[in-house]
């Protein structure tokens, strides 16, 4: 049996994940803002380093796995626009490379980051929020997306999910990770009924977006899943994911056709 870190374990899909860790025997070090193991508020460089040191030394330096569920959805407000981007990009990378070492102590040890599918399917993302974020740029990513207006939330929450992903495909393969016998995955989930659904389907705007997204099968459906080791991603680790162009784009975007996008 092993040790594993769940950040968002609180809530929704962190929740879940915890319960069938521990059903299956396994410890788990649960973190979240509220009701977990680790207190940590991970918008906050000292929230991080709280949850960074806390999983270290309750794991005794070594851990069997890590997944990185806790996140924050596009709802509006200018604290929550930061928010966003320090929780889901910031709160996933600085905990992980802080974990690393007790990861590669386990020898075989699994990272799962919950991204997302707004990665893939929403429209113009800025190409400079991404690039800000995975330049560890928190301040500059925001100044990106405010320009968007009402919709800032779903810029900076598709960039922070596109950024999380390649900072996965970028490190998955380096001997940090891979050669030390760590692997790290993502996961890009769509609509999943958890409470952070359920404040977007609370809010009009964000309730219309979602309910314009078709969903015709169970999920997994679609999904082109690589199993090669890591090469796809040693290759080729900022092709994906991308956003799509501006297709079909919805009225509120179209000023923001020419502007640099993924
Ligand atoms: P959720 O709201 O049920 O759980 C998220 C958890 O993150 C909560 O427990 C919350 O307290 C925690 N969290 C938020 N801000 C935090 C902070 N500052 N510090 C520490 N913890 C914090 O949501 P969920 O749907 O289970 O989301 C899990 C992950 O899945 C998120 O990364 C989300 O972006 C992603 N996701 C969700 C959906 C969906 O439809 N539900 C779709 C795609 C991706």
């Amino acid at each position: 049996m092993g040790t594993y870190a769940v950040t968002g374990s609180a809530s929704g899909m962190g929740h879940e994940t915890a319960l069938r860790l521990k059903a299956d025997g396994h410890t788990v070090i649960g973190v979240d803002i509220k009701d977990a193991d680790i207190v940590a508020d991970l918008s906050t460089p000292h929230g991080r380093k709280q949850a960074a040191d806390g999983v270290v030394a309750a794991s005794g330096g070594r851990l069997d796995g890590a997944v990185l569920a806790a996140g924050l959805g596009p709802s509006p407000g200018r604290e929550r626009l930061r928010q966003i981007g320090q929780v889901n990009y910031f709160g996933v990378v600085e905990p992980l490379v802080a974990w690393r070492p007790a990861l590669a102590a386990a020898e075989c040890a699994k990272v799962v980051v919950v991204a997302s599918n707004s990665s893939t399917t929403v429209p113009l993302v800025p190409r400079r929020t991404v690039k800000a974020l995975l330049a560890h740029d928190g301040d500059k990513a925001l100044r990106s997306v405010r320009p968007f207006g009402p919709a800032a939330p779903t810029m900076m929450y598709a960039a922070s999910k596109i950024a999380v992903s390649r900072w996965v495909r970028r490190h998955a393969v380096l001997p940090e990770w891979a050669g030390s016998g760590v692997r790290l995955n993502a996961l890009a989930p769509g609509a999943i009924m958890t409470p952070l659904l359920q404040e977007q389907l609370a809010t009009p705007r964000q309730a219309k977006a979602v309910r314009s997204f078709p969903v015709p099968a169970e999920f997994l459906c679609g999904s082109v899943v690589f199993v090669d080791g890591g090469t796809d991603a040693y290759f080729r680790a900022d092709d994906w994911p991308k956003a799509p162009p501006a297709h079909g784009l919805p009225g509120y975007l179209r000023r923001f056709r020419r502007s640099g996008s993924q």
